[in-house]
């Protein structure tokens, strides 16, 4: 960086690089901070951003890796190709984004631990600290990367969605961990054994695959939560064996939000971390259950809901994964925006796994404008059901379902469930009788106070605004 500078301001420069580094410390955590309420989540998302910018920027200038053309040339190849990545994504495709992203991170943590061992004029003075350190960012960055390709796979579709599993594969996997660990234990001892760092990367990558084929695809937005974890265990490592203080940081900061994330999701649907990682549970779209075929359901159609919703006192809306398919955001808002122009008090009910990733219908709901004060969280929603008159549930199934409470051999027996059965009716705008992620029958559909209106939300909720404007 001193090249850059008259010679007067050179002596500075360790303080310049310094400063800016806890610039960019700051900028993260209160990055972090902000994320934590959806009205400031924009803001730190762009405060974080910031700080990665100046961290990378000042790294490479001080390093003397590369001259500012170069650096200017990689942010607007970067950001050009990270723009169009992140526009062109599908909101209910963010978890694949997320996976790729997190696969990066890992990967080239592994890769910046790697070449500090082989491009050192002497590995063997590095020192155990350091190459015990270049090892664990070695194993645990190859793993993350090659499962989170593998999540990815499972969600695009490319492999297949359901456990992949065979005799054995807990031992064997057992085993490779073992091995891996022993492999650490040998690279320190001969640092400079291309051997040892080679089986070390083909064990990890391996581990990876194995660890992540036996997931069902329902449980990969789990799975990514764990991975984005383990990036940011990979990236401190690799701080400590470069001696980045702000990679240590940043490395942690994300470490300990994926695994309070992991920790969130996991409780969320009442299933143990060990469950999700062992269980091979979710496969991909399971097959409506057969009981549903011959019973019965009382059909309603959008004049009908018009008349029932406008002279009702207090409707709740219960969104789900259905509402982000359908992109349908925008027309609810407007139904809810006519309906309190009828005087009905409106009001969002938040289960916190609806839809399919963390936070997924705020996002949603917020892209809509969607007035925070009318976001309800489940135990919120629950205490105003009993003195709700209509609930409108916009593609969400398993969050309502209340087999949760009722059928302890449920895949979701223990899930805390909205209650909407405690509310005088309820109408769920669906396509079909067909289950959601779970995969199992909702006893709600049957329900003598239930009525389910057919078709796509947002077909649905556009014909409902129409009517609602004529009333
Ligand atoms: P569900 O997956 O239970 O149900 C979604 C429903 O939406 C389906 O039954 C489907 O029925 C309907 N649907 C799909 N497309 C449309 C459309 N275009 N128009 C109208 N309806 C549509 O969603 P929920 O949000 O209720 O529950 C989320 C589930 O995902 C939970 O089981 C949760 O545990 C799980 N999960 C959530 C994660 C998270 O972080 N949020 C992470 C991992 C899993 P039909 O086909 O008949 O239209």
């Amino acid at each position: 960086m001193g090249n850059f500078l008259p010679p007067s301001l050179q002596a500075a420069v360790p303080t310049i690089m310094q400063l800016s580094y806890l610039v960019a410390m700051v900028l993260f955590i209160l990055g972090i901070k902000k994320l934590s309420s959806p009205d400031t989540a924009r803001k730190g998302n762009q405060m974080a951003s910031l700080g990665m910018l100046l961290g990378v920027v000042i790294t490479l200038l001080n390093k003397g890796i590369l001259t500012f053309e170069f650096i200017i040339a990689g942010i607007v190849v970067g950001g050009v190709i990270g723009i169009v990545a992140a526009r062109k994504v599908a909101m209910t495709a963010m978890p694949e984004m997320v996976a790729l992203f997190n696969g990066f991170g890992g990967g080239a943590s592994a890769l910046v631990a790697w070449g500090s061992l082989v491009m050192a004029a002497n590995p063997a003075m590095l020192g155990n600290q350091v190459t015990v350190t270049i090892g664990i960012s070695v194993f645990i960055g190859s793993i993350t990367f090659t499962g989170s390709v593998i999540a990815y796979g499972k969600l695009q579709g490319m492999i297949s969605g359901n456990p992949i599993t065979f005799p054995g594969q807990h031992i064997f996997n057992l085993l490779i961990t073992i091995a891996g660990i022993a492999f650490i234990g040998l690279l320190t001892a001969s640092p400079s054994s291309a051997l040892f760092l080679g089986i070390l990367f083909g064990l990890s990558l391996l581990l990876g695959i194995l660890m992540v084929i036996p997931i069902g695809g329902a449980d990969m937005p789990v799975v990514i939560s764990l991975l984005n974890s383990m990036s940011g265990l990979a990236a401190s490592a690799t701080g400590f064996v470069i001696n980045n203080n702000l990679l240590i940081i940043s490395g942690a900061l994300v470490g300990a939000a994926g695994f309070i994330l992991t920790t969130i999701m996991c409780k969320s649907m009442n299933r143990k971390l060990t469950n999700v990682l062992f269980g091979a549970f979710g496969g991909e779209g399971a097959a409506a259950p057969e009981a549903s075929a011959d019973r019965n359901v009382n059909q309603t159609s959008a004049d009908d809901v018009a008349i029932q919703t406008s002279y009702s006192d207090k409707v709740a809306i219960i969104p789900g994964y259905g509402l982000a398919v359908a992109q349908a955001q925008h027309v609810l808002k407007e139904v809810a925006d006519k309906l309190e122009e009828k005087g009905v008090e409106v009001m969002y009910g938040i289960h916190p796994v609806a839809g399919r990733m963390p936070g997924h219908m705020n996002v949603l709901l917020a892209e809509a404008d969607v007035p925070y004060d009318q976001l309800y969280d489940m135990d919120e929603i629950n205490r105003e059901m009993p003195s709700t008159d209509v609930v409108l549930i916009i593609g969400a199934n398993d969050v309502v379902n209340p087999a949760a409470k009722t059928q302890p051999d449920s895949p979701i027996y223990g899930m805390p469930v909205i209650n909407v059965e405690e509310a005088q009716r309820t109408i769920i705008f669906k396509r079909s009788l067909s289950p959601g992620f779970s995969g199992i029958d909702n006893e709600l559909f049957y329900a003598d106070d239930n009525q389910m209106f057919f078709g796509d939300a947002k077909d649905s909720l556009t014909k409902l605004a129409d009517e609602l404007k004529e009333l």
